[in-house]
């Protein structure tokens, strides 16, 4: 190593997911494969880019994961942040956007970049993305960018404003309603927004993260049922810009019973691009009318992210509802 040009210090979380899977049975169904740590000896080519340690908090597929895992994830990085430069997080895919959105909020004043990443197929499988994806958010953890992103398939997005949109595809993941942060050709190309927004985050987040929120996404004659007890707040993903079918009794006594106990009802699009626009329509107007709070151009994983920390911290509506009409860390509002 050249003592005058000392490699940037990047420190490798890894949490699971297929990246590092390994064929475990004869069904080949994918669970964690051991030795994580070899990471380093697969892909050596990462040592040129960086300095890198490896730490392994937990070691699961993502969707095993509970809110506690994100917000131990959200303080190991707070707390390891000023030994370096930029950490990368290798993160199952199937839940990683919205790890990235309560990261996005969590850490939208680390000032440095926080870059997650994942893979298709494993790291020890041929003809996969795991390696290059990792190269890839290595190096973009070097840029000194601050933003915590997710890094796949040749592009960086703004971890807020993210989605899976692929079950299969290398390019699995987009961020519909704001253009990504990088792209990653021959060169890393980034582009004038990244690192660029204002952090509107309130302090004091982070202590709980509330997962007791009812998710609805209506099809035409779905019945509407009550809110369970113990659920904390709903989230309606409603057709187009904010629509719902008004005149059913049944959805009329479920947003009666949300007023009663005070639970918050966010109204998303169930449109990839777009999103909520009150008014637009009759319905959606009556909709607002009941005090429905509009989602806007939240992603679910965004709205369900902001919704939880608000909620875990105990936020009366009149809160949530300011919460949702200002963008906290440069989320698409
Ligand atoms: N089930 C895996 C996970 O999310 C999928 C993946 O990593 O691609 O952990």
């Amino acid at each position: 190593m050249d003592a005058r040009h000392p490699r940037p210090r990047i420190l490798l979380l890894h949490t699971g997911g297929t990246f590092g899977m390994a064929p475990a049975d004869p069904h080949h169904s994918l669970a964690p494969g051991p030795a994580l740590e070899r990471i380093l000896e697969q892909v050596p080519e990462l040592k040129e880019l960086a300095d890198l340690r490896l730490e392994i908090p937990f070691n699961r597929d993502s969707s095993e994961l509970e809110p506690e895992h994100i917000l131990l994830l959200a303080r190991t990085v707070r707390e390891r942040a000023p030994d370096y430069q930029g950490i990368v997080i290798i993160h199952g895919t199937d839940t990683m956007a919205f790890t990235a959105s309560v990261l996005g909020f969590l850490l939208a004043d680390l000032g440095k970049p926080v870059v997650l990443t994942g893979s298709q197929r494993p790291l020890a499988f041929v003809r996969g993305d795991a390696r290059k994806n990792l190269i890839d958010a290595v190096d973009l953890a070097t840029t000194g960018v601050p933003e915590v992103g997710i890094c796949f398939g040749d592009f960086w997005y703004r971890g807020v404003a993210s989605e899976k949109l692929s079950v299969t595809r290398y390019r699995a993941f987009g961020s519909p309603n704001l253009p990504p942060l990088a792209e990653i050709g021959m060169k890393v190309q980034l582009y004038p927004h990244a690192g660029q927004f204002e952090r509107r985050v309130p302090p004091g987040l982070g202590t709980a993260l509330e997962g007791a929120i009812a998710v609805h996404s209506p099809h035409p004659g779905m019945p509407w049922a009550l809110p369970p007890e113990g659920i904390r707040g709903l989230l309606i993903l409603a057709y187009g810009a904010g629509n719902l079918p008004m005149e059913r009794q049944d959805l009329a006594a479920l947003l009666d019973r949300a007023k009663e106990r005070r639970l918050p009802v966010v109204v998303l699009s169930q449109c990839t691009w777009g999103g909520v626009e009150f008014g637009t329509y009759d319905l959606s107007r009556k909709l607002a009318a009941t005090g429905a709070i509009s989602g806007g151009l939240h992603t679910r994983w965004a709205a369900l992210a902001k919704l939880g920390l608000c909620l875990g911290s105990g936020w009366d509506l009149a809160a949530i509802r300011e919460a949702f009409a200002v963008s906290w860390a440069g989320e698409p509002v």
